[in-house]
């Protein structure tokens, strides 16, 4: 099939021709389209029967450019080849944590898959207030399935190299190289600033040697440390939730890349919402020392329970296995030596890209609603200066953090709960 762009009309008759639609919907004669807006690279169109509202499914379809830019930005649709990838591995082993995908074309760049008509964007709900009681358990089981079911530690070298090769994702891991790696620490015309923002702030990150080489080593690791299959871009927009479920979307940024990015882009997410909710909790009238340090809580959960449950996997792995990855333990000492090892680098990791991650939603173009919609530029530019303080402090430092309190700690010393 050729390709062609889908539009409310269009996506209607697409789904009318694919038989295992039919499993979804009851009849075609009612389907009822609309075209959710929030996207940033690809279109989203949900597809209901107005007779049964319980039938209904997204359907998404990359363009062959940026969406919110338009065909200046050229950007190519293979893009959705690998969300559909990840999209599969990711729910084969997390169902519950990840939309079922009932269709998928390469021609056409288009995945149907779960509507999940029951669940918010985090993000917004975050930004409002909201706590999710299952959201730590549920991030920390994703993350440690995800990350070690595609890595060395579980697969065989050669089924791991060959899925190093095939999901390969070059130009979107260029936009998160210059985005979120290059262009917020040099100064650059894409860049975007709040005009409250003092210069010396910005120097902080732009100006200072021991930054900028920590920055230049997390680009570095980023682009040749191939560790597992990551989701690319998990931060809370990523993921739609209510109390009782989490699941995690668009993983259109997935490739082979270190553990510590994907981990790092949900702590970072959530220091900059920790970093905002001084002033939100503030002026929606309550004491903002409740919600922040909820936000601190969830993030020393995330770790732990992440941490528990990979070291579980890991060690149940190696106890089936007759080829242990570092070998045979003769002295019952060295894999528990590993392991400790191998935490310590990962802790270390994760504080670096999330410190990358925090720094760039500040200076760079893409920002986050957390803190650039705060508008009063004055307290924005409070919130921001926090971000960029404790970003730099976190990607100099990173491997002097021993555990994840000394980072929640940190987070309470440069801005103080109730303080
Ligand atoms: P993009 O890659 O363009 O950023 P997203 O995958 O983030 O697109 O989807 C854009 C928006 O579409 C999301 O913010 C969400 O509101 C909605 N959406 C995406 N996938 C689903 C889904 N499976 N169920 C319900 N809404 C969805
Ligand atoms: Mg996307």
């Amino acid at each position: 099939m050729d390709y062609y762009q889908l539009d409310t009309k269009t996506a209607a008759d697409y789904i009318r021709s694919l038989p295992e639609m039919k499993e979804i919907f009851s009849d075609f004669d009612h389907l009822d389209v609309k075209e959710v807006g929030d996207g940033n690279l690809n279109f989203v169109f949900i597809v209901s029967n107005s007779n049964n509202l319980e039938e209904t499914v997204v359907l998404k379809q990359a363009v062959p450019f940026l969406r919110v830019v338009g065909k200046s930005w050229p950007l190519s649709r293979e893009r959705m080849n690998s969300e559909v990838n990840a999209l599969r591995f990711q729910h084969d082993l997390c169902s519950d944590l990840v939309p079922a995908i009932y269709h998928s074309s390469e021609d056409m760049s288009v995945v149907i898959m779960q509507n999940l008509n029951k669940h918010l964007i985090l993000r917004g709900e975050i930004i409002r207030g909201k706590k999710f009681p299952k959201l730590a358990e549920d991030v920390s089981t994703f993350l440690a399935k995800t990350l070690f079911y595609s890595s060395d530690l579980y697969l065989p070298a050669d089924v791991k190299k060959q899925n190093v090769a095939k999901t390969i994702n070059v130009e979107l891991c260029k936009i998160t190289e210059d985005f979120v790696f290059t262009h917020p620490y040099e100064a650059n015309e894409t860049n975007d600033y709040n005009p409250e923002l003092a210069d010396s702030s910005i120097a902080l990150i732009q100006r200072d040697s021991a930054v900028r080489a920590a920055v230049a080593e997390m680009k570095y690791a980023f682009m040749t440390q191939a560790e597992s299959l990551l989701h690319g871009d998990l931060h809370i927009g990523s993921i739609m939730a209510n109390e009782e479920e989490t699941y995690v979307i668009d993983p259109e940024f997935s490739f082979y890349g270190p553990m510590g990015f994907d981990i790092g882009a949900m702590v970072g997410n959530l220091l900059l919402s920790y970093f905002s909710q001084e002033y939100r909790q503030r002026e929606m009238g309550n004491d903002p020392a409740e919600y922040r340090t909820w936000i601190l809580e969830t993030i020393e959960t995330i770790w732990q329970k992440f941490e528990e449950k990979f070291l579980k996997l890991w060690q149940e792995h190696e106890e089936k296995s007759e080829l242990p990855f570092m070998g045979a333990d003769l002295n019952a000492e060295s894999a528990v030596a590993y392991r400790k090892k191998f935490m310590e680098k990962l802790l270390s990791d994760t504080i670096g890209f999330s410190a990358c991650k925090m720094m760039r939603r500040i200076v760079g173009l893409a920002k986050v609603a957390d803190i650039a919609d705060i508008s009063d530029l004055k307290e924005r530019a409070k919130a921001e200066e926090f971000v960029l303080r404790m970003g730099s402090n976190m990607v100099v430092n990173r491997d002097s953090f021993k555990n994840i309190q000394d980072l929640t700690a940190l987070a309470k010393e440069m801005s103080p709960v109730g303080g």
